[in-house]
Parts: structure tokens; sequence; C-alpha cells
């Protein structure tokens, strides 16, 4: 990763200017020093130079313009206009309030009208906004309103379930909640059989449809 790199795409947030990695690492020993150890000892040693290149690899999402990214679609479907749904994406992102994972997984469905798009791309999709600070309903919409833009599809349907560790390992310590966030919109939104569809195929065994149907 560039770490000089262009101002963000999409609709990230608008880019102030980088510092550089050295400033990065000063900053993160700042932050060492700040927990009450000492940045100097042969295990911390390395630490800042390896919390910046985890914070490239965390925060990835800016690099990429997810728009761009689905541009590329398929209009060969073959009139192809059932549901497309990928289930269970793995959810790595980081709170925007306190930096720490929310991990969790995504569920995403369209309804295609006409054009349809590489299942990987949605898959991308899904991290790229992920792999920047995020809120999870900022994330849910995000998802959700990228694909209805450039798919133009009859619907679609994005519900996010995670688990927040600032909510599990620090303030009010509560294990074991995961957070339900749904975005509907066209045919899922409108029409109550296609939604039932779409929450009967992700729940499967799960809670996740129950919990969405009341979010
Ligand atoms: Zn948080």
């Amino acid at each position: 990763m560039n770490i000089h790199a262009p101002a963000p795409v999409g609709d990230a947030p608008v880019s102030k200017p980088r510092p550089s990695r050295a400033e990065a690492e000063a900053a993160m020993r700042t932050l060492l020093l700040w927990a009450g150890d000492d940045p100097d000892r042969e295990g911390l040693v390395d630490t800042p130079a390896r919390v910046v290149r985890a914070y490239e690899e965390f925060f990835s999402g800016y690099e990429t313009d997810p728009v761009e990214m689905l541009a590329r679609t398929f209009e060969e479907t073959d009139g192809y206009d059932e549901m497309v749904l990928l289930r269970d994406i793995r959810l790595e992102s980081h709170c925007e309030h306190h930096v720490v994972p929310i991990i969790g997984r995504v569920h995403v469905a369209y309804l295609p009208h006409k054009r349809v798009v590489g299942i990987s791309k949605l898959a991308r999709v899904v991290e790229t906004y992920a792999k920047r600070l995020q809120i999870q309903e900022k994330l849910t919409a995000q998802i959700a309103n990228t694909i209805n833009e450039v798919l133009q599809p009859k619907g679609v349907a994005v519900v996010i379930e995670a688990a927040h560790q600032c909510m599990t390992t620090r303030g009010i310590h509560k294990p074991g909640v995961s957070m339900v966030t749904s975005r509907m919109l066209g045919a899922f939104r409108d029409d109550a059989t296609t939604r039932r569809e779409f929450l009967t195929m992700i729940s499967m065994g799960g809670t996740t449809a129950r919990a969405a149907s009341e979010a």
C-alpha cells in the first residue's frame, strides 16, 4: 500500500494530508507509554512498526472505489431474475468510536434486473467498506446503496449480524451480544413475500431472520 496514495474515492471521507510512516509509528509509541509500559523493552520495540502495518491491512478499504469495482457486470443472464444471495460473508471491521474490532457476518441479496455481477465482487464490496472505520448502521447502508446504484436491480437486501468488541471487552462488558442491522430496498422493502423469502433463506437454523424482521 502506498501511504501517500491519492485522496480516497467513492464516499470515503475527504482526506487530509497523511503523516509519514515514522510519524504514525511515533504516535503508537506514545500510546504504549500512555498504557503504562516501556516501548523500549525488547517485546515492544518493534510494536509501533507492526501496528502501523496492521493498520494498513485493517484500513485498506480507503484505497478502493467500490462503485468502480462493481461496474463490470454481465448482461447475458438468459433471463435469470430470481434472487441472488450471498450468505455468511465474514465481516471484520473496526468501530469508528474505539477502533476495536467488529466481527460478524453479512448476508447480501439482490433481485437482478438484466444485469448480474460476479459473486466475488459482492464480497469485495463488503470488504472494502468493512476495511474502513465504521459504525454498523452506516456499513449496512453503504453496501446496500452501492449495489443498488451500480446494478440498478429490482431490489437489494443487506443484513449484518455482528459483535462489537467495544461492548464486550470494555464499557458495559456484555459478551455474547450481537447487533443486527438491515437495509431493504426495492422489492425487499415493498414486497413482504420477497422479504420473507430472503429472511427464510438466510436464517436456515439461525436466529438472524427473526432478529432482522424486528430490527
Ligand atoms: Zn466502539
